[in-house]
């Protein structure tokens, strides 16, 4: 049976009762992270676990899978691996900031049920870089413009110079 994450929990249900669930998530239905992403978008494999000690509630997470993104330099996509674990501590008041353990960050909550495709989108979020490129081997444009040859240039140890960082100048060199 395919293991499915309950689309909506609520906070201090789930706390109590100790909740655990995993399951996987389309990156395509994420409202705002889709706007910074590109086809095919990405999947993610999801596992929570709430527990409630005393009146402190938690929520850990772990998220891995992928999420594709626009190189910078040749507008193809690119994947981006997630492997990401996070612990959030489950607050109902910004005063209870102050009771939270180190690594965790506040989630605050209310009697509402939560959108549990809401968390892991901030998340993911965050673990966006602003701009990201392909590795030069792997990038179209780079290829066109022969970084592949700057790389053997410079790692000539034969060479008694220190490395140039630019590949025309080292050329020179050898010339003379
Ligand atoms: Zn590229």
């Amino acid at each position: 049976m395919p293991e499915r994450l309950p689309v909506f929990i609520n906070p201090e249900n789930v706390a109590s009762r100790g909740l655990q669930t995993s399951g996987v998530l389309s990156l395509e239905k994420m409202d705002r992270l889709i706007d910074r992403l590109v086809a095919p978008f990405g999947k993610v494999r999801v596992s929570l676990a709430f527990a409630k000690e005393g009146q402190h509630m938690t929520m850990h997470g772990n998220v891995v899978g992928n999420m594709f993104v626009e190189c910078q330099r040749c507008m193809q996509a690119l994947e981006f691996k997630v492997d990401h674990e996070f612990e959030l501590g489950l607050i109902k008041s910004e005063a209870e900031i102050e009771c939270l353990l180190p690594g965790q960050e506040p989630l605050l909550i209310s009697h509402e049920d939560i959108r549990l495709a809401d968390i892991i989108e901030d998340e993911l979020e965050l673990l966006l870089p602003m701009s990201v490129m392909h590795e030069p081997e792997e990038c179209s444009v780079a290829r066109d413009y022969g970084v592949n040859e700057e790389v053997i240039i410079t790692d000539d140890s034969s060479n008694e110079q220190p490395p140039k960082k630019n590949p025309f100048s080292a050329l020179a060199d050898l010339k003379k």
